[in-house]
């Protein structure tokens, strides 16, 4: 009776549409007027191209113009369009990680609501991680429409950022992802702030794949990433994963302290242990320059040591896992991330 009972519920289980929720999460930042047409075109690729249960989550980051109101609208006529209000402007990367906290689907595809990540798309982005992949990273190609001070500093960005981090962050890899969500419970994990949403995925792992896209222009307005933006999201990404920059000073340090040590040593003995036999001539004022410098090199290893202490105390307060389990079978538990 009790077995019956259990199939019942069983059945039930798989033919509830929650089962296979897909939710779709999208930050958007003043966006009134190009968000009806992105939000049709949204809509129309969910609805009539997936064919799944799905739900539409905006994160509204404390835009200044009435987008919120729209949303707002939306989902008054239609319960698969959720609205998450921001209360101010906390920036992308933070309204994203607000989106998918809330999000309740099997997998989660983030995109912007500029028109620049195209909603066509999103079946193919399923259609990959119906096929195994976890994470579904959509790549720009082609031309970038960026000109061409913003390109050069993303492409020197991209390789001195794999260099240093040993990490493979692929150029042009966006914030179009599809995460299953095996992959949402360690990414809420992961508190820090100062966070750049793609690095933290590319942190976890997991199965990934890529699809390669056009972007399209931004429907309307300027994007919200200016210069000093792009900058400010360059430099968090590397303080926050990696402390290469910290050590760079400290080897600096050795090596301009091992040089002078050499230079001085030589000129101790040659000039006044040997009464300079090859006419070097070395004055007080040059040996003053080879002690400052043997100095600066001890200051600099210095504060090489310091950075050691330093970057030990910025793991810590990260407060990042350990490590992240993917898939754990063992008697009694069989299961992907969520139990
Ligand atoms: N956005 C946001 N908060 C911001 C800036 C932008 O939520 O502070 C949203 C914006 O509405 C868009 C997406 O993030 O949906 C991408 O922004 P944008 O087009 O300005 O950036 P880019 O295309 O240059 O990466
Ligand atoms: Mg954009």
């Amino acid at each position: 009776m009790r077995r019956a009972g259990y199939f019942v519920i069983l059945i039930i289980k798989m033919n509830n549409s929650e089962d296979r929720l897909l939710s779709v999460v999208v930050p958007i930042y003043n966006e009134r007027v190009g968000l009806p047409d992105f939000h049709a075109a949204l809509w129309r690729s969910l609805h009539d191209d997936v064919g799944e249960p799905f739900e539409i989550i905006y994160v509204d980051d404390g835009s200044t113009d009435d987008t919120a109101e729209l949303v707002r609208k939306w989902h008054a006529e239609d319960t698969n369009v959720r609205l998450l209000s921001l209360s101010r402007n906390f920036g992308k990367e933070n309204a994203l990680s607000a989106g998918i906290a809330a999000a309740r689907g099997k997998a989660i595809i983030s995109l912007d609501g500029d028109g620049q990540h195209p909603p066509e798309l999103i079946p193919k982005f399923v259609e990959a991680w119906r096929n195994g992949a976890q994470v579904v990273i959509g790549v720009r190609s082609g031309k970038s429409a960026a000109n061409l001070s913003k390109r050069v500093g993303s492409s020197l960005f991209y390789k001195l950022f794999n260099k240093m981090t040993g990490q493979k962050l692929l150029p042009g890899s966006t914030d179009y992802r599809l995460l299953d969500q095996a992959v949402r419970r360690p990414f809420l994990e992961l508190t820090e702030t100062d966070r750049i949403t793609r690095g933290l995925i590319d942190w976890l792992g997991f199965k990934r794949q890529y699809i390669n896209f056009n972007p399209h222009d931004r429907q309307q307005g300027t994007p919200g990433y200016g210069y000093r933006k792009l900058l400010g999201l360059a430099t968090n990404s590397f303080v926050s994963l990696t402390l290469a920059p910290l050590y760079v000073f400290g080897y600096l340090g050795v090596i301009i302290t091992f040089l002078a040590f050499l230079l001085g040593s030589a000129v101790l003995i040659e000039q006044i242990l040997l009464d300079d036999p090859w006419h070097w001539k070395f004055t007080g004022t040059a040996m003053l320059g080879i002690l400052i410098i043997f100095l600066v090199g001890i200051v600099l290893m210095s504060q090489g040591i310091l950075s050691l202490y330093i970057s030990h105390l910025h793991n810590q307060s990260k407060r990042r896992p350990l490590y992240v389990i993917d898939y754990h079978a063992s008697a009694g538990i069989r299961e992907h991330g969520e139990d």
